[in-house]
């Protein structure tokens, strides 16, 4: 499949209906998810792998995951009515996605999720809650040895010495997150958030 194949079919996905500010519930947009995978895959990270979504939301890392080949998909949600709407775009998109209702909070997050080989997420930047990103940090690296994130830029620093001896960043790549009007706070119709997509590597891993 193609990036641009790829990017079309994620479009198409229903996107949030009714969004929570507090669980920082902004969909990833298509161009941006489909960089994500594609790169992932280039790196031998998705094809023929077990890959986890942390924190998946509409599903669309996970289902794009699932077009690109992962061996099996597991997709963990905290939120239930979204976790319906990811069912429905996995349903349209035609593939078969494993979709769990966990906290990423929760201690047994790598039992719940089984051993993956790749995790992918665009988790919460912290914007309402302060650290919200630390957990999902903390699960990815306890359920794979590869993780790709998006993040905001500049979260490098933080990123590097919050996982000091247990994850490394081996590469990052820059990239755009139009973030449309979703919530009665933002004063903006679209603003456009320089984001990183990194590449972690568990401490040890190859
Ligand atoms: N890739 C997703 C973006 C999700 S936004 C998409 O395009 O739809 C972040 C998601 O993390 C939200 O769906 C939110 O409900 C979920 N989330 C926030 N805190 C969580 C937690 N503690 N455990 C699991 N999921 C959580």
């Amino acid at each position: 499949m193609k990036l641009n194949q790829l990017e079309r079919l994620l479009e198409r996905l229903e996107g949030f209906s009714q969004p929570s500010p507090a669980l920082e519930q902004y969909r990833t947009p298509a161009p941006l998810a489909a960089r994500l995978l594609f790169h992932a895959a280039m790196r031998g990270d998705v094809e023929g792998r077990r890959v986890c979504d942390l924190g998946c939301g509409t599903g669309v890392l996970a289902i794009g995951a699932a077009l690109l080949g992962a061996r099996e998909v597991v997709a963990i949600e905290i939120d239930p009515p979204v976790l319906a709407i990811a069912r429905r775009n996995a349903d349209q998109a035609d593939v078969d996605i494993q979709l769990i209702e966990a906290d990423v909070k929760n201690p047994q997050i790598h039992t719940i999720a089984g051993a993956c080989d790749t995790v992918v997420m665009n988790p919460p930047f912290g914007a309402q809650q302060i650290h919200a990103d630390r957990p999902f940090l903390d699960a990815a690296l306890a359920i794979a040895p590869v993780v790709y994130g998006i993040f905001n830029t500049g979260s490098r620093s933080f990123i590097s010495s919050y996982l000091a001896g247990r994850g490394e960043i081996d590469e990052v790549i820059g990239g755009l997150l139009p973030i449309r009007r979703t919530f009665s706070f933002h004063r903006d119709e679209v603003r456009e958030i320089p984001v990183e997509i990194i590449r972690l590597r568990k401490s040890g891993a190859s």
